[in-house]
């Protein structure tokens, strides 16, 4: 169960653990290497040629800064299932994770976490946080002072696309077009209760700006961006 609270890391709030570990003892003693899970490359090769493992069970010998020796994750399986069956079918491709992203729903409390969310942040970034009254939803959006530009965004009780997310960060779009388009981001089920107008009201006060909604959601955006 707490399987799912360990995934919100990293989270700028904190959340307690009791962590999970591979189950290998299948390969313990063999050949293949292990640590806490089975050895693998960026090509989910083993110490033994022609034995390849991914998902829960694999760990990276060398994985890229920022990301984590493990992925325990469906969406980083579902990845890491995709380049390895490409592998075994000779199309040579290294894994990439690309910008990092999670989520999960823990009882009715969903949550997600794209790009770069740190417990303290350093000088350069900044972020802009809203709470809903009721204390179960919120969103924080950490961007970069001086270029504005996003770097990651944290939320409770919301859905927010992860493809519109991270091509906000790979863009490097202001903290102020987010905030006039966050309705493009928004997947929550239709006729749920929208907190967009009531974000943007708080960006402005605190902010001392005047944006506003251009976007539309759902099966309006069409007709909004046409
Ligand atoms: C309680 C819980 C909540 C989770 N919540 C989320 C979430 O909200 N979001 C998210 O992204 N991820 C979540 N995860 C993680 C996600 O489920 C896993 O990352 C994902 O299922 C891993 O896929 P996999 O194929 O690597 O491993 P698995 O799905 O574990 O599949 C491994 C399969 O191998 C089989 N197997 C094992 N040993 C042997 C053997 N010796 N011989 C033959 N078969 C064997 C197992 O029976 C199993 O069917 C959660 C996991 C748990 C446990």
């Amino acid at each position: 169960m707490f399987n799912h609270i360990f995934h919100g890391f990293p989270f700028s709030n904190p959340l307690l653990t009791t962590g999970v570990s591979p189950a290998i003892d299948i390969i313990r003693g063999s050949e293949v290497e292990s640590d806490r899970g089975v050895l693998v490359n960026e090509f989910f090769e083993t110490s033994v040629a022609d034995v390849y493992a991914a998902g829960d069970c694999a760990e990276f010998r060398s994985p890229k800064e920022g990301q984590v020796r493990i992925e325990q994750l469906w969406y980083t399986g579902r990845m890491q299932g995709r380049v390895l069956a490409a592998n075994l079918c000779g199309q040579r491709e290294a894994y990439d994770r690309g910008i990092w992203f999670n989520s999960a729903k823990f009882f009715d409390i969903e949550y997600q976490t794209y790009g770069f969310v740190p417990s303290t942040f350093p000088d350069e970034l900044h972020s802009f946080y809203w709470q809903h009254s009721g204390g179960k939803k919120f969103i924080r959006i950490v961007f970069r002072k001086n270029l504005r530009s996003v770097a990651g965004f944290n939320l409770l009780g919301f859905r927010f696309r992860h493809e519109v997310c991270e091509q906000w960060i790979r863009e490097g779009k202001s903290v102020e077009y987010v905030i006039e388009h966050l309705p493009l981001a928004n997947f929550d089920p239709e006729f749920y209760k929208q907190h967009e107008e009531e974000i943007v009201s708080k960006f402005n006060s605190e902010n001392n700006s005047s944006l506003s909604i251009k976007a539309r959601r759902g099966i309006f955006q069409k007709a909004a961006s046409a």
